[in-house]
Order: structure tokens, then C-alpha cells, then sequence
């Protein structure tokens, strides 16, 4: 997110989750999330009941629902989150601790957003000065206006000051523009990820993703691309409906979608889990999910990009998006070594650019 913004709001699909409000917010609301895991109990049970099955150690077995006290139980697995803000709802730094704490993620990428085109407005200098706050904890990545002239200056300044990547490069301009070109550039230049949120209505941000991913992943073996948002996790299904239709479908996947082909041709794409767009599609069809995590489990990154404090949804209508995937891919996944690169090593692998 930053938040992910321009949602359908019109497309009539009585299926999609319920959001809080019909302003431009991501964010699902209680009900939303209750409905959803409602849904979620009635596949398990169908699977459960022998009308489906798939494969190894990534399972689709029912469970008791992704409920709190089943996390309990659960081995904990060392986390980095690859998506998170400080000040999306007003949070301080210190709620964002606070909120790393409460869900068991030892590090998070921060994200900047400092062109606010997205909504919210967090400046690199505000980054780079809670990294020093809390060096063990924070992995600062800077973003900054790719339409003003000194943007490669800016960022080589940034890249002097501990930035280790690009992101959330969020801004109104369609995804083969030179200037979003340039940035990708310099981050193979500096060995470096960037997360780029990809929504391909017509307000949205990086359109194209159909076009002109391939193109990119193809010429810049160095940076690490990491796919984040609405169009981007459309794409997990063959069938995508129109972006100015609905940018959550839900439903059964198709299986052949650009998301299995460019992670399965290229190393150099990670996908980002956070949020509503990476939970509801990798949720609407548990059976497909089943091996599409087990298919591309070096590529996945467990992230969160929640506004909450506490990891149970304060100031948040007791939502908390870490906590919510984290049940999630515990319940999924059984291979724990899949879980541990899925939660962790998959981001460093991001992060530096290392196999
Ligand atoms: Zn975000
Ligand atoms: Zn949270």
C-alpha cells in the first residue's frame, strides 16, 4: 500500500471483501476480515472432505481457522517483514517497534514515501534518521520524486547515507517510462532491490505490468524487482478482469498466469505477500495456492505494510495484516525450512542480492 489506493469501489462484485469505507483505502474492514476467513473454514472443509488434495508438504488441510490461540501452538519462525511505513495512521516509530515486537519480526524493510501520491507521506531523511535510532531492527530503503531532475544524485546520496534498496516506488507514471527505467538502472548499478507497487487502472501507478515486466527482468539481471499490489497479484490467475472492473479478483485462479511464469523464469523477481492485495490472492483458492507456494517458495516474502500498533489490529478495527498472513502461511505451509525462507531468508536474498 502506501495505502493501496483507487480500489474498486463500483465494480459490483458481491463477493469481494467489505472495505472500511468508499474513500480510497485498502484496508478491510473487521467484518471483511471475519467474512473472509468464513470462506476460507468452508474451502478447508470442502478440501478436507476429500474433493481436493495437493501435493508434499504445502497443504491445504483443514484447520480449526486461523484464529489467534492457533498461532499458539505454532513454532515461531524468525521474521523479516519486506513491507512496512511508520506514520501510516499517524503510528510513531515507536508504535512501529512496538508492532514489530507484537508480531515476532526481528527486522522490516521501511518503506519511504515521499511523493505522498498514495496518501500517505513518510520522507527518506525520516527513515534514515529512526535507522540510527534502531540500527538491529530497521533496513531503510529511500524513494523520492523520479520526475525531478536530481533524482539519480538524490539517491546516490542516499545510497551514501545506509539505504539499501528502493521503495515504495509509487508514482502516477506508467511502468516503461524512462524515468522508471532510470531508477531500475541504478539499482542494478548498486546491487540493490526495489519494491514497485504495480495497480493498472488509469489513476493508478507503474501500469503495464503485462507489457513490460518481462522487459525489465530480462535486461537488469542485478536488481532485485519485488512485486507489490493490486495488478501485480491479479496476475496469479490466467484470467484478469479489467483493472477499471476490480482490482481484487477473488474466486478460483486459472492457472497459467504471468505470475507463475516470470517467477518461474526469473530470479531476480520476488513477490510481497502484504496487505489486501497479497492476502486476498493468495487466499481466494487455497488448492492452487497449495502449489504456488510450494513452486515458488525461494521468491515469496512474508510482509505485512500494516498500519496497526500492536499486531492485534489497534487503531486498525482489530485487523493486523502480519498476523493475519503469518496464520495464514503457518497453516499452508508444513515444510519448515520453505517457512524460514519464506519468513526470512527470501528477504535477505532480496535484500542482498544473494542466492
Ligand atoms: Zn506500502
Ligand atoms: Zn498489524
Amino acid at each position: 500500500m502506501g495505502l493501496e489506493m483507487n480500489i474498486d469501489l463500483a465494480g459490483g462484485n458481491q463477493s469481494l471483501p467489505v472495505f472500511e469505507n468508499t474513500s480510497q483505502s485498502d484496508y478491510q474492514t473487521e467484518r471483511g476480515l471475519t467474512m473472509h476467513n468464513q470462506n476460507l473454514s468452508r474451502r478447508g472443509f470442502l478440501l478436507a472432505t476429500g474433493t481436493a488434495c495437493c501435493s508434499g508438504a504445502f497443504t491445504s488441510s483443514v484447520s480449526k481457522g486461523d484464529t489467534k490461540g492457533d498461532t499458539k501452538n505454532k513454532k515461531q519462525f524468525k521474521k523479516i517483514d519486506c513491507h512496512l511505513h511508520i506514520n501510516h495512521k499517524g503510528r510513531s516509530i515507536e508504535d512501529t517497534i512496538k508492532h514489530m515486537d507484537a508480531t515476532g519480526t526481528e527486522k522490516a524493510f521501511i518503506l519511504p514515501l515521499e511523493t505522498g501520491e498514495g496518501g500517505v507521506v513518510l520522507r527518506t531523511e525520516t527513515v534514515l534518521h529512526a535507522f540510527h535510532k534502531h540500527k538491529d531492527r530497521l533496513i531503510p530503503f529511500c524513494q523520492t520524486d523520479i520526475r525531478k531532475p536530481d533524482v539519480i544524485e538524490r539517491i546516490r546520496a542516499y545510497h551514501l547515507l545506509g539505504c539499501r534498496g528502493i521503495g515504495e516506488q509509487k508514482e502516477h507514471l506508467p511502468l516503461n517510462d524512462r524515468r522508471v527505467e532510470a531508477v531500475i538502472a541504478l539499482c542494478d548499478e548498486f546491487n540493490w532491490p526495489i519494491t514497485i507497487h504495480f495497480q493498472d487502472n488509469k489513476t493508478g501507478f507503474n501500469q503495464g505490468i503485462e507489457q513490460h515486466l518481462e522487459t525489465y527482468l530480462k535486461k537488469y539481471q542485478h536488481v532485485r524487482i519485488i512485486g507489490h499490489a493490486q495488478s501485480f497479484w491479479s496476475h496469479i490467475s490466467a484470467d484478469v478482469p479489467s483493472p477499471e472492473k476490480t482490482l481484487y479478483p477473488t474466486g478460483p485462479v486459472k492457472p497459467g498466469g504471468l505470475l507463475d511464469h516470470l517467477l518461474s523464469e526469473y530470479p531476480n523477481l520476488y513477490a510481497d505477500m502484504s496487505a489486501g492485495s497479497g492476502f486476498t490472492a493468495i487466499s481466494r483458492d487455497e488448492n492452487f495456492s497449495a502449489g504456488f507456494l510450494q513452486r515458488h517458495r525461494k521468491q515469496l516474502l512474508f510482509g505485512s505494510d500494516c498500519p496497526c500498533y500492536d499486531g492485534r489490529g489497534a487503531n486498525f478495527k482489530g485487523m493486523c495484516y502480519s498476523t493475519r498472513l503469518q496464520q495464514f502461511l503457518q497453516r499452508m505451509v508444513k515444510d519448515e525450512s520453505a517457512l524460514r525462507d519464506i519468513f526470512y531468508n527470501n528477504a535477505e536474498r532480496a535484500l542482498n542480492g544473494t542466492t
